[in-house]
């Protein structure tokens, strides 16, 4: 079974990953979505809630699965059985430190990085900047599913 992780924080997702993840799912049997546990940087979400928001959000994909990790992508990707990490390249300015990963990772594991230009519609989009807009009233529903946005609004009207 071809396998592939599209790992990243997804605090929250984004129409952007979302993107990548539809693409990627009609590319590879199974498409696991990785979902970084890093303990130096506390999220707006929980690992928990950034969890089911993305399982509802990819709730029609019938190939796409949720984790959770930390430490070393290559050791996730080796638990899952996936030789693929693919990812999002949004402009030149994501090329430079996703080019030291992936040779990192390959160098490491073997397990290759695959990169999928982003949809122009989103390739100005990242997590902080929708929670930005939205903390400020902007409308943000072109850029985040209807779960994520009703949570966001709650979110950021508690704090
Ligand atoms: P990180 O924690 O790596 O900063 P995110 O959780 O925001 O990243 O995103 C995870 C991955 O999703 C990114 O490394 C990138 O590959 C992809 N991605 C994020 N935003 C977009 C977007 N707007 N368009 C395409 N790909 C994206």
């Amino acid at each position: 079974m071809r396998r592939a992780v599209c790992p990243g924080s997804f605090d929250p997702v984004t129409n952007g990953h979302l993107d990548i993840v539809g693409r990627a799912s009609r590319l590879f049997d199974e498409v696991i979505i990785g979902v970084l546990i890093n303990q130096s940087k506390t999220g707006l979400f929980t690992i928990e809630e950034r969890l089911e928001m993305l399982r509802e959000a990819t709730a029609e994909y019938g190939n796409v699965r949720v984790a959770s990790f930390h430490g070393l992508l290559v050791d996730f990707c080796r638990s899952q059985g996936a030789a693929v990490v693919v990812k999002g390249l949004r402009a030149v300015s994501d090329f430079d430190y996703e080019l030291q990963m992936a040779q990192m990772n390959i160098g490491l594991s073997g397990v290759e990085t695959l990169f999928m230009p982003t949809n122009p519609l989103y390739s100005f989009l990242s997590s902080s900047l929708v929670k930005d807009v939205v903390k400020w009233g902007g409308d943000a529903s072109a850029y985040l599913p209807d779960n994520v946005l009703d949570r966001l609004v709650g979110r950021l009207k508690q704090n």
